[in-house]
């Protein structure tokens, strides 16, 4: 299982394509990828290989925002339906994650009881819980960050909200995730090899922490909202 992002200059579905099959090492059941452009939000998730993920993704789509999943199930069976991204209700909000989120059952039943679920995955109770403490906040990086705050497990999640073609949100916990930074472009990706093709420069990430990822910025930043300092290293080629 793994996950891909990209934000930048470029059609981001062959960075994101690539990057997914480069991680198909790590074993999974199914895989999706969003990409966001001026007409909206597109999503493509398949049961099955990366191969039947690109048969599947339409040509003609481009992007300069998009994130990608491969997915090991551990909460609902292996399908389309359960494949990641996943969507608040309103489909404003759209994320990827790996992990486990083990107080998912509380936090469905204390904040989401009027939510209509759309897949029996731990992981569709991040991105509607999003959304209901957006409602309040009605600030996004407020939301992702109170949302992080609720979380009991591990995860590596990419964020995108619809609104705002100029922001990737991050945030890691226990599973592993890296932003690798590019000249006009940046990536974000659970393991090096998946995007060394297009750049060896990466963050490392700690557990806890959130990142706001842009095209030309990378803002690393802890629970409380605290920036935090970090220089990039140089990823190895044959890594
Ligand atoms: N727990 C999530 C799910 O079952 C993510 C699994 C993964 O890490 O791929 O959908």
């Amino acid at each position: 299982c793994g996950i891909v992002g990209y934000i930048g200059p470029n059609d981001s579905k062959e960075v994101l394509l690539n990057g997914l099959e480069k991680l198909e090492y790590r074993g999974y059941d199914s895989a999706g990828i969003a990409l966001l452009n001026q007409d909206g939000l597109n999503l493509f998730k398949v049961k099955g290989r990366i191969a039947a993920l690109r048969e599947k993704v339409d040509e003609e789509v481009t992007a300069t925002m998009g994130i990608g999943h491969t997915r090991w199930a551990t909460h609902g069976e292996p399908s389309a339906r359960n494949a990641h991204p996943h969507q608040s209700a309103s489909r404003r909000f759209t994320l990827v994650h790996n992990g486990v989120i083990e107080n998912y059952h509380d936090l469905k039943r204390e904040y989401l009881q009027d939510v209509n679920f759309q897949s029996e995955t731990d992981t569709e109770v991040i991105v509607q819980l999003l959304e209901k403490i957006y409602e309040e906040k009605q600030d996004t990086l407020e939301s992702f960050r109170s949302v992080m705050g609720l979380l009991n497990g591990s995860y590596a999640i990419a964020m995108i909200d619809m609104e705002d073609e100029d922001t990737l949100y991050v945030a890691k916990n226990k599973s592993p995730l890296l932003v690798g930074v590019g000249e006009d472009f940046n990536v974000v990706a659970s393991d090096a090899m998946a995007t060394l093709k297009v750049t060896d420069q990466y963050l490392e990430i700690h557990d806890k922490e959130i990142v706001i990822v842009k095209r030309d910025s990378v803002t690393i930043q802890s629970l409380d909202g605290t920036n935090q300092e970090r220089a990039p290293y140089t990823a190895q080629i044959d890594a």
